[in-house]
């Protein structure tokens, strides 16, 4: 813990699960730095201020109606947070800049998907620094939205999918990001927002390490001349600890059960906290994992499948014919598990904190992108880094076999883990005294404490 600094840093998480645990660990990384931490959160998906008691919070009322926070529609429910959000976040920060009876506020740190932050920031004359929870590949793409547009691959047509975008190589146009909606239009704009007001922002913070996106943060750093931290992995930043932001309780029993397990011989099977399939393509998953004869521990989430509450579209004593080889909880400790010494796969949607963590613990993956930024990091993971498998005609039981079986007992899951132990030892390196990470937080520490004279001045 260092000396304490005599400021206080303003956090503002998005409420989703993925947007919320890289800004608790970016809160606990600048709180060993010596800063002060507030965290604004909203009812919607509230955080529990005992998980982390060394903060201080308050929460907004986000007005949001009983429809609108069960809205299926991700870009619609993001849209009424923005509307709903902005008055109460701009008074509760109001109220927190103007109180002297505290440590001065040196600036706010927020989520880019909240874009009327910069303008509350800009009103109140506070510095506003962003976090980007995803890669910055995928920044550097978003960013070229306009030119990809222009070229014609956005928005996104059936026959050209599998056509390379040329500039982002080895992406094809399929994978670009994109995020359903019943207004097309709404990620566009979501898109433009973000690109905008990152160019209004007083620097970028991310959750990547140089060694992994050397290229992308080069883009980055060339394009957007603003200041760039890229300090991840956050996780391997701080002391380890037990506190977490997790929404849904942690099953623990897969620990045990993980316990019982051969080295190297689990597929841990998670597709995070928004995906969702259908009762087909659940059927296909468990008999996939069922007649690959390997062990597996599956993460499914109450309402995972489209039209039911939990498990039951799973055919009759599925678990109990396979005599405690799977293993099915609600919610696991994602990054213990990882980390656990008998999970060998990660059959995962990748989003991008787990494919962080999955790197970060060496672990080969399974792809299977869905929406948004996933199916980007899944063509780094296969071809890029080539440290996983993507499933070709992803839901059906012999393909999910196959891919199976090439990560367990064929050699190219050897040939990952090689490449993996690298990339592993570089991401455990990285935030340690002489790493790029490390050498990049004091830099953002500095930085975070001159930005008072900086804008006073103005
Ligand atoms: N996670 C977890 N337990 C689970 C599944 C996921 O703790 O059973 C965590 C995971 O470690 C990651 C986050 O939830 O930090 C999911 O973020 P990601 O970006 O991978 O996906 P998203 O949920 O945003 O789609």
């Amino acid at each position: 813990m260092e000396q304490r600094k005599g400021r206080r840093l303003i956090l503002f998480p998005l409420p989703l699960q993925g947007h919320m645990n890289p800004m608790l660990e970016l809160a606990n990384i600048l709180y060993f730095k010596g800063f002060s931490i507030t965290i604004i959160h909203t009812n919607f998906n509230s955080l529990n201020p005992s998980t982390h008691p060394h903060f201080t919070y308050h929460s907004i009322s986000d007005n949001l109606s009983e429809s609108e926070a069960a809205e299926k529609d991700l870009l619609l429910l993001l849209s009424h947070l923005n509307t709903k959000c902005f008055e109460p976040f701009r008074e509760c920060l109001a109220t927190l800049v103007s109180d002297v009876s505290k440590e001065p506020v040196a600036c706010l740190i927020s989520d880019p998907v909240f874009d009327f932050t910069q303008s509350v920031a800009e009103s109140l004359k506070i510095p506003r620094i962003l976090l980007r929870t995803g890669s910055a590949s995928f920044t550097a793409v978003i960013s070229a939205f306009p030119l990809l547009e222009k070229k014609g691959y956005i928005p996104k047509q059936d026959s050209r999918l599998e056509e390379p975008v040329t500039e982002f190589s080895p992406l094809r146009v399929k994978d670009l990001p994109m995020i359903n909606s019943s207004d097309p239009e709404r990620f566009l704009k979501l898109v433009h927002n973000l690109t905008y007001e990152t160019k209004a922002s007083y620097g970028f913070i991310f959750n990547t390490f140089e060694d992994l996106e050397q290229h992308a943060l080069a883009t980055l750093r060339k394009e957007l001349h603003i200041p760039i931290f890229p300090i991840g992995p956050f996780h391997k930043c701080v002391p380890a600890t037990t506190s977490t932001s997790s929404l849904l309780s942690q099953d623990r029993s897969c620990i045990s059960w993980l316990n019982t397990q051969a080295p190297k011989s689990v597929i841990y099977v998670s597709f995070g906290s928004i995906a969702t399939i259908n009762k087909a393509q659940f059927l296909e998953i468990a008999l996939g994992l069922a007649n690959s004869k390997q062990p597996f521990l599956w993460v499914v989430r109450p309402r995972l499948v489209h039209g039911s509450d939990w498990l039951e579209p799973l055919p009759g004593r599925f678990l109990e014919t396979l005599n405690g080889r799977g293993h099915i909880v609600k919610w696991a400790p994602q990054k213990e598990v990882l980390a656990h010494q008998a999970v060998g796969v990660f059959w995962t949607h990748n989003g991008w904190n787990s494919t962080l963590e999955s790197i970060c613990e060496g672990v080969p993956m399974i792809c299977m992108p869905c929406s948004s930024d996933q199916m980007m990091n899944a063509r780094y993971v296969s071809d890029v880094w080539k440290v996983g498998l993507q499933l070709q005609h992803r839901f059906e039981r012999g393909d999910i076999e196959k891919t199976i079986r090439k990560l367990t007992v064929e050699t190219e899951g050897d040939q990952m883990r090689d490449r993996l132990s690298k990339l592993k030892d570089e991401a455990n390196l990285c935030p340690r005294q002489g790493g790029s990470s490390y050498q990049s937080l004091n830099d953002l520490v500095n930085h975070i404490l001159s930005l008072e004279s900086f804008v006073y001045k103005t």
